[in-house]
């Protein structure tokens, strides 16, 4: 069998996404492969498929003990047999694991790292023959990282003491330059094959809400998405708690997640997370790691988080199974105080004093970055690629700016009467002063200052703060002015040479005011939307199904099938076995383990409904 009919019998799909390939016939050739890929993209199979294809073992060597439970799982459903070795064993689990092993028992070993350093682990490994060494999560040996793990670079001297190398892969995420070199040179690999694919999440829809009644902007969204799972992120434990009481009083089913509550008690509101049997979380950011629950439809960020990194890594939870999936900021001025005061109280025990000096500058830089997201009136989706290094050329068209209306208005007078006031100010003051003198606000600060007395005192009383704010915004971006980026934001003159030219002008896009309703914010269909009201009676069914196979078999509902699975049933409507192979995400395995239940159930579902139709394309 060829590695298209393996992934056809195990996994039930058809063909191979981008990159997939090319990595599997590298290590189907012997060779050595890295492959940089994002969240979702499929990552496992390019493992898992010439694992099933090789001689011997391959070891994995995965980070999170979570992750790797999932893993085993998810491949005892494909038919492939697996098995973990970790810390949650007992000696006598581990040791009879590896008797197993030793006999040829398992085609795919998850280990973590620390494992490698464990002699009983290395007297089985010298002896049994290994194929493969696969480094799951491989940006955790860079120590530009930060989830850097120094028993990562156990790995290399691991492989050296086996007596014969096998082939060895690496897998990631993380795009960024040194870590893909950290990953090259530290594990050694030799002539590898190395695939990067786009880093862009194309299901991921992202939109940044500036809202007051952040609220009620969540309760609303949660009630008009109240079969979707999703993640609400606040910045703090009080946050949190506000927000779950609050959801609760409305009556939705939710859980809670932060580093205050008992280990207990996180174990619980994590699992029945994952098991569907509550379907919305708050969290602080201490949730997430190691979750690989695929049907996450939405990531609201109740504040904004304090940089790109985290907010791409949190906001990624959503959609891993490839369907459209929605990741909203709801960003207000107050996040930024809020983050400034969390980054300030960090922990810097054990650190020079130029060291935090540099941690901070970091860390106000990032900071920045966050904030010009939440600010940007432009593609938001360009933004995140571009600062990862992606090269964009036009707009997405499908990110909550790319789809709002704009008015066009030109500001260039008001531009001028800004950039005199900063001239005034000779540089020293922040974004502050120079709002309120321009709007010529009443305040003690002001005259303490002395702008009150400026020329430019007033000259824009006609508009709102926010007016003026984003102006001076859009000026920073266009470099006539710059504000440093220490935690003062001064603001200086940049060149204003070309505003002297007349044919110059500013253009300050607004959004139209129209109230976009939380429910309603716009973004590609999602598979469900091809349902018809019968079709989601259907889809029902499956679903009920689905959660008692999971509670049966003691497995989290999207290792079964997922919703994606699920959907294509309800559309094309499967009778036989046959048919049913063809959906996409049914394996052999599955189809023997679990297809006549699913069956039976479109069976009664077309017996009742003969005349209805369950999705609204047109015949195919
Ligand atoms: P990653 O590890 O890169 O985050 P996963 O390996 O978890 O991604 O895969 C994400 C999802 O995509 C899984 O549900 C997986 O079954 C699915 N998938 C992977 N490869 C294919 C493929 N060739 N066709 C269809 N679905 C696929
Ligand atoms: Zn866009």
């Amino acid at each position: 069998m060829d590695a298209r009919q393996n992934l056809k019998k195990y996994f039930g799909y058809e063909s191979f996404r981008e990159g997939q390939e090319k990595i599997i016939n590298a290590i189907l050739a012997g060779r050595d492969a890295l492959a940089i890929m994002p969240t979702g993209a499929g990552k496992s199979i390019c493992y898992q498929i010439p694992a099933v294809m090789l001689s011997g073992i391959t070891l994995v060597i995965s980070p999170l003990i979570s992750l790797m439970m999932d893993q085993v799982k998810a491949l005892n459903e494909a038919g492939i047999r697996a098995a973990f070795i970790n810390s949650s064993l007992s000696e006598a689990q581990i040791a009879k694991a590896l008797q197993l092993a030793e006999k040829g028992v398992y085609k795919i070993i998850y280990v973590a790292p620390e494992r490698l350093e464990s002699h009983d682990f290395i007297h089985f490994a010298r002896q049994a023959d290994i194929s493969m060494i696969t480094v799951d999560e491989a940006h955790c040996i860079s120590q530009w990282g930060q989830d850097f793990r120094p028993s990562y670079l156990k790995i290399i001297e691991f492989v050296k003491s086996l007596p014969k190398r096998p082939i060895v892969s690496a897998f990631t995420a993380t795009a960024t330059q040194e870590v893909k070199v950290d990953i090259l040179c530290v594990l050694n690999l030799i002539e590898p094959e190395v695939v990067v694919t786009g880093f862009d999440r194309k299901n991921l829809f992202y939109s940044v809400e500036k809202r007051k009644d952040k609220d009620r902007f969540v309760i609303e969204y949660v009630e008009k998405h109240a079969k979707e799972s999703g993640i609400i992120y606040c910045a703090t434990r009080k946050n949190v708690d506000n927000l779950f009481m609050l959801l609760s009083k409305q009556g939705v089913s939710v859980n809670r997640y932060h580093a205050g509550l008992d280990k207990e008690e996180r174990k619980q509101n994590q699992d029945d997370f994952i098991y569907d049997r509550t379907p919305v979380i708050v969290a602080t950011n201490a949730f997430g790691m190691g979750i690989d629950k695929s049907n996450v439809r939405y990531v609201i960020h109740y504040n904004m988080p304090q940089s790109m990194e985290s907010y791409y890594q949190e906001a990624g939870r959503a959609g891993r199974d490839g369907e459209t999936s929605q990741c909203i900021l709801l960003f207000s001025a107050q996040d930024i105080m809020i983050n400034k005061f969390l980054l300030e109280n960090k922990d810097f025990s054990d650190l020079s004093s130029e060291e935090i000096e540099i941690i901070k500058q970091r860390d106000a830089r990032r900071l920045k970055i966050m904030e010009n997201y939440c600010r940007t009136n432009g593609c938001l989706r360009n933004t995140i690629l571009d600062y990862f290094g992606e090269k964009v050329i036009k707009p997405c068209d499908n990110c909550g700016n790319c789809m709002k209306d704009y008015k066009k208005i030109d500001m260039t007078e008001e531009a001028k009467q800004v950039i005199n006031c900063v001239a005034e100010t000779r540089g020293r003051y922040g974004l502050t002063i120079v709002l309120g003198t321009l709007i010529g606000a009443n305040r003690a600060r002001l005259k303490e200052v002395g702008t009150n007395r400026y020329k430019t005192y007033g000259a824009l009383k006609k508009y709102s703060e926010s007016q003026i704010r984003e102006l001076i915004y859009e000026l920073i971006n266009q470099g006539y002015l710059i504000q440093s980026e220490d935690q003062y934001g001064v603001l200086k003159l940049g060149d204003i040479s070309k505003l002297q030219d007349e044919n110059t002008h500013v253009i300050l896009k607004v959004t139209e005011e129209k109230i976009q309703e939380a429910g309603k914010l716009k973004g590609k269909q999602r598979n469900t939307d091809k349902l018809t009201s019968a079709g989601y009676v259907l889809f029902d069914a499956l679903r009920k199904l689905r959660t008692d196979i999971a509670r049966e078999e003691g497995l989290p509902p999207y290792i079964i099938f997922n919703d994606k699975t699920l959907i294509e049933m309800c559309i094309k409507l499967p009778l036989d076995e046959e048919a049913m192979l063809d959906i996409a995400g049914v394996g052999v395995n599955k189809l023997q383990k679990y297809g006549q239940r699913f069956l039976a159930v479109i069976v009664d579902f077309k017996k009742m409904h003969q005349e209805d139709k369950t999705s609204i394309q047109d015949d195919a």
